[in-house]
């Protein structure tokens, strides 16, 4: 009998339990639903790092969805091991007619799913997915000729047109809440330990995962969502939201984060909007361009030959390339596992086009870095940093990083706060200490070349080698843009 009644929700990215399509769509079925839980160890053994962030910020968002789950007489159901072999014994056990979750688009994720689905159609189950992380997905903005859109303007124009509010309708979860199933033997509740983890310092770092996490720093931005434009670019001034873990994660519900932002109007919301739409974008390019994991979007560039000198990726990596405004992003990122987005676009394109190392290698150590690492974000910042993506940054546009820094960090302040070495530089020197005289350096209390590096490269000098490394394979391109 329960075999009709009963399904399992697989929760993944989508760590909440409101406003979610799979377990709204399970619960409307069917009268006895599980949800379960993952610690994938298909993902979790391929971190090299056993301090991650990441995964304290999930297990820390599980814990408190089972406590919210446990309140309305339901609970998580936490399993350890290879998903794909974990959620169809499961399934078995329970003896449920179907599985229900929500959609991913990473080519690794996708082909799990088909190898779960595979699985359960051996005994029977369904498994149905449902788009629920991005607005739009797979083929519902196609341009008119039924391709998918390679320019982030004409695929912006295209979401837009296509809004419609009931795309950003929540799913009313709680209607059917009675249906969520006590499971049937209670999971021991993990720590990070029990999954090979150890604590990390995001407690110190004032991150708030969890749904509760979420809504906090959610309500907080609406008070600033209408500065978003003018304040987004300085990384010193509290002008982003910080809401990307919880849209990796799904902690927040990015129909509901849309939905206020399109209500709302105004000159930042509608920025804010724009930049939700970045994120609906690249999991639209990752979707039907898979091949970007590991090659460049443009495929020509393949033949870039990156000279990659590994003390430059080293200098790079601990934050000490010499040029403030870099080292100071590198250095948030290291601390915090976040960057702000302008020092994201800095701090890749001066690993590229100032220090020739190939943008895969960045793009490795921000995976292995950031909280909110998502495959799609990532890998398109990247490419549009490096000029290998679909929409990208012209490949002789470079960042300089000394002007960057005056524009962004006018006074100073972020370097100062993670470059203390340079906290008694005045505002002019702070961006290219290497400038000051000994006297000045004596009065700053640092020395260059000894506290500070000095630039480990001439910018100008990085620059020409640049224009000559992709013009090697660009001739076309490269007399157009004389
Ligand atoms: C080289 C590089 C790597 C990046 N890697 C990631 C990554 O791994 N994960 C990630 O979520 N974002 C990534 N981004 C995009 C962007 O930098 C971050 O989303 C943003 O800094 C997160 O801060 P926030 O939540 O305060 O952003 P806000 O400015 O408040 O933006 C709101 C949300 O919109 C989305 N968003 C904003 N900008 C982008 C963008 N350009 N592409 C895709 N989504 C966007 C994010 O979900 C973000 O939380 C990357 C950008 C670059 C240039």
């Amino acid at each position: 009998m329960r075999a009709q009644k009963s399904a399992l929700c697989w929760l993944r990215r989508d760590l909440r339990c409101y406003d979610s399509a799979a377990l709204f769509h399970a619960l409307k079925y069917h009268e006895c639903v599980f949800c379960a839980f993952v610690f994938d160890t298909e993902i979790l053994d391929r971190l090299e790092n056993r301090e991650d962030r990441r995964v304290e910020f999930i297990l820390k968002s599980v814990l408190e969805l089972h406590a919210e789950l446990e309140k309305l007489g339901s609970g998580l159901i936490l399993l350890h091991g290879a998903a794909r072999e974990e959620i169809v014994r499961l399934a078995r056990e329970l003896q449920v007619a179907a599985v229900y979750a929500n959609e991913d688009y990473e080519p690794a994720a996708i082909e799990r799913d088909r190898a779960v689905a595979e699985g359960l159609r051996e005994s029977g189950i369904a498994l149905h997915l449902f788009k629920d992380q991005a607005i739009f997905a797979r083929d519902e903005l196609l341009s008119q000729s039924g391709a998918p859109f390679t320019t982030y303007t004409h695929y912006k124009s295209a979401w837009l047109r296509k809004l419609e509010p009931f795309y950003l309708r929540p799913y009313p979860v709680q209607k059917y809440q009675a249906h969520l199933a006590r499971p049937p033997s209670a999971s021991p509740v993990p720590i990070l330990e029990a999954i090979g983890f150890r604590p990390t310092n995001l407690a110190q770092l004032r991150v708030f995962p969890g749904m509760a996490g979420a809504r906090r720093s959610f309500l907080d931005f609406l008070r600033r969502i209408r500065f978003y434009r003018e304040k987004r670019d300085f990384p010193a001034v509290k002008g982003v939201s910080y809401l990307s873990a919880h849209f990796r994660f799904g902690t927040l519900s990015v129909r509901e984060a849309a939905s206020l932002a399109y209500d709302l109007g105004n000159r930042g919301a509608d920025a804010w909007l724009a930049a939700l739409i970045w994120r609906d974008f690249f999991f639209s390019i990752l979707y039907h361009f898979p091949h970007v994991v590991a090659h460049p979007f443009r495929r020509e560039y393949e033949a870039l030959a990156f000279p990659n000198r590994p003390d430059w990726f080293a200098a790079w990596r601990a934050g000490r390339t010499g040029f403030p405004l870099v080292d100071a992003g590198m250095r948030q990122l290291n601390a915090t596992g976040y960057m702000h987005h302008r020092l994201r676009m800095l701090t890749a394109s001066f690993l590229v086009k100032d220090l020739h190392i190939d943008w895969r290698l960045g793009e490795k150590h921000f995976a292995d870095t950031l909280i909110d690492y998502d495959l799609a974000a990532n890998n398109g910042g990247w490419q549009w940093a490096a000029s290998t993506g679909c929409d990208a940054q012209p490949y002789f546009r470079l960042f300089n990083p000394v002007t960057q820094s005056k524009k962004y960090d006018p006074e100073g302040r972020f370097i100062r706060r993670y470059v203390p070495e340079l906290a008694g530089c005045d505002g002019k020197s702070i961006h290219e200490p290497w400038k000051m005289s000994v006297f000045e350096q004596t009065s700053a209390g640092v020395v260059i070349g000894r506290d500070y590096p000095a630039p480990i490269v001439d910018h100008a000098a990085e620059r020409q080698l640049t224009l000559t490394l992709y013009t090697a394979i660009r001739p076309t391109a490269a007399a157009n843009s004389a």
